[in-house]
């Protein structure tokens, strides 16, 4: 995943990259990480997901069905409509994409190949610029309500004020940053 300058420089600190989320393999099924930093106005997020958690399959779809299930979720990543911005913050996004990596056939067969189970997951890249950056006091991820297969979702922020650990699930969607 191409991480974004800002978030690269904010999450310099070694105790944030407690283990490479770029990897596929490393991850948690029904846990997904995020990465959110602010500075000067603009927000930048990268979310890292495995396959189970967003959809219940980490191969290559085998049916219409689930290729429509795999579309809709990439779909939904992108629209970003599982994030809420405080609206006095006047944010405008500049950027939003999803990626799905290793439901390919081809990409699923090295792994499957040494008899290891082939990890497959998303990843969403979001930035936005704010008018108001003073007011993104709360955000409100809803991915875990998205998202069901989703139990846990880390966010790990990144302030000029600060850095934060939040761990959401489908009681508890709000990040609250450092003032
Ligand atoms: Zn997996």
């Amino acid at each position: 995943m191409k991480r974004s300058v800002l978030l690269y420089l904010l999450f310099a600190a070694p105790a944030v990259h407690a283990h490479d989320v770029r990897q596929l393999g490393a991850h948690v099924h029904g846990q997904a990480t995020v990465d959110l930093a602010i500075d000067q106005g603009r927000l930048e997020l990268a979310l890292q997901a495995p396959g189970i958690g967003i959809l219940d399959f980490e191969r290559p779809p085998a049916n219409a069905g689930e290729q429509a299930a795999l579309d809709s979720a990439l779909a939904a990543l992108k629209r970003a409509d599982w994030l809420t911005l405080p609206s006095a913050a006047q944010c405008t996004p500049l950027h939003r994409d999803a990626h799905a990596e290793g439901f390919a056939a081809a990409a699923a067969t090295p792994a499957t190949a040494a008899g290891k189970h082939a990890h497959a997951g998303f990843t969403a890249e979001l930035s936005y610029q704010c008018a108001n950056p003073a007011a993104l006091r709360v955000l409100v991820l809803s991915l875990p309500k998205a998202f069901p297969n989703l139990h846990e979702v880390i966010v790990n922020t990144a302030t000029p004020a600060g850095q934060g650990r939040t761990v959401l699930s489908a009681d508890n969607l709000r990040v609250v940053l450092a003032p």
